[in-house]
């Protein structure tokens, strides 16, 4: 019988998997921010990165977003080899299927929200006409179409990361990566953040986020502990929904 004579048997490859990655920085003494790690996100996964300052987890989320190059080992985004890849086909590959947050939300003050999220646009191939309405379309989908035309300065601090979310969506993202997406906000801000990614990871978005955060840690659907440039454990309470994820408690 055929592989693929079965739906069921046709494999998706997961969208990250690292083998191996080591990053090391500068040689006197070199820093070893990664050391071998191997890590492998599939399609549809919410995953939390959690680990004290200078463990590594930014100097992760870097090269799984194509910003950074490893030092050592092997990284496959959607099954393609992405070692032998030059800056202009890493940066097309970033804008057609990553979205970033940051933990400053970088907005342009003296512009819209509507257009803050316009922006996003002119760093990718997508044509002009409508683009007006797919950022309408993305602040909708993270609650704030009724704010479109407010300076980012009326927003509360929660509503200007959700901001920085939709910025992130409006190319469509495959997979949104989040670094300390919570860390300039207060407790109650925060959980509007997470909501907002429980919504999309429901919607089947592929979500990894960097986070000191417990309460984020808890949502995601699987939490990676670094330690001194290794993942070293995997952790979550099983859910009753573990299985429409194919999801293992370790
Ligand atoms: P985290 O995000 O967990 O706080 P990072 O990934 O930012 O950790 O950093 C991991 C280690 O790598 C730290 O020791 C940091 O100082 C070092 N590092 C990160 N980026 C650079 C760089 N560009 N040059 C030199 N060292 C770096
Ligand atoms: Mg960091």
């Amino acid at each position: 019988m055929s592989r693929l004579s079965t739906a069921s048997q046709v494999a998706v490859p997961p969208v990250i998997e690292l083998s191996g990655v080591s990053r090391t920085f500068g040689s006197e003494p070199p820093v070893h921010a990664l050391r071998e790690v191997s890590f492998v996100v599939e399609q549809g996964e919410w995953v939390a990165i959690v680990g004290r300052s200078g463990s590594g987890k930014s100097t992760l989320l870097n090269i799984i977003g194509l910003l950074d190059v490893p030092t050592a080992g092997t990284y496959q985004f959607n099954g393609m080899e992405t070692g032998a890849l030059n800056d202009f086909s890493r940066s097309g590959i970033r804008g057609r299927n990553i979205g970033f947050v940051f933990q400053s939300f970088h907005l342009l003050s003296f512009r819209s929200v509507l257009e803050n999220v316009m922006v996003a646009e002119l760093y990718n191939r997508t044509p002009r006409a409508g683009r007006r309405a797919r950022a309408m379309d993305a602040l909708t989908r993270v609650g704030l179409a009724d704010r479109a035309q407010f300076l980012p300065t009326r927003l509360s601090g929660g509503q200007r990361q959700r901001v920085a979310v939709a910025r992130a969506l409006v190319c469509r993202p495959q997979l949104l990566l989040c670094d300390e997406p919570t860390g300039n906000l207060d407790s109650e801000t925060t959980e509007e953040i997470i909501d907002l990614f429980g919504d999309l990871a429901a919607d089947g978005m592929t979500i990894v986020v960097i986070t000191h955060d417990d309460a984020i840690a808890r949502r995601a659907q699987r939490v990676v502990r670094m330690v001194d440039g290794m993942v070293t454990a995997a952790f979550r309470e099983p859910r009753s929904n573990d299985h429409l994820w194919g999801v293992t408690a370790q």
